[in-house]
């Protein structure tokens, strides 16, 4: 009866701070939602003290800054975009990944030296 339920797989869920550096959670999830609801796929991140480049795969330029509370950061945490860029061809694994990442005050890497 129950046979459905034994197939599916437990998706592995990923804790990160709510206070982690936005740097580190680009360079980690490598995924970044643009003011008009775009997500792209990030190909490099290049950090010059508070701010950072990053450069999507379809060749797009950001800079941004290193505030917790920027609408991208919070549009990261709380996992919002309209679309997935097209161009980015952003990996469905990619995406998974991150819709199983959670944002905890007291759980999770903090994403620092690299480790996790
Ligand atoms: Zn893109």
């Amino acid at each position: 009866m129950d046979t459905e339920e034994n197939k599916i797989k437990p998706v592995k869920k990923r804790y990160y701070r709510k206070r982690v550096r936005i740097f580190n959670l680009i360079d980690k999830i490598k995924l970044w939602p643009s003011r008009t609801g775009k997500l792209h796929g990030i190909r490099t991140i290049e950090i010059m003290g508070d701010t950072a480049k990053l450069t999507t795969h379809c060749n797009k330029e950001f800079l941004i800054s290193n505030s917790l509370n920027s609408r991208a950061g919070r549009w990261l945490r709380n996992k919002w975009f309209v679309q997935v860029c097209p161009k980015c061809r952003v990996p469905d694994w990619k995406l998974e990944k991150y819709s199983s990442t959670l944002f905890k005050r007291h759980q999770g890497s903090m994403l620092l030296k690299n480790k996790d």
